[in-house]
């Protein structure tokens, strides 16, 4: 299960495993929607976790200041 409660934000480093730090793959994007979330899944078979990434909305309104 995904828990929508966990979510990170991007930033510029790539994303890495929230757990083991190894390389994820996207199994959802939707980037494309307001929410600006991709659906992260670990590539370790043994860890498998998955987690939200999220743009940080917020900081791109304080750009446009
Ligand atoms: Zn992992």
């Amino acid at each position: 299960m995904i828990d929508f409660n966990n979510v990170f934000i991007y930033s510029d480093q790539p994303t890495t495993c929230k757990k083991c730090g190894a390389r994820t793959e996207i199994i959802l994007d939707l980037s494309h929607t307001l929410n600006k979330t991709e659906i992260h899944r670990c590539y370790d078979k043994k860890c498998i976790f998955e987690f939200v990434m999220q743009f940080d909305l917020d900081f791109k309104n304080y750009s446009l200041l």
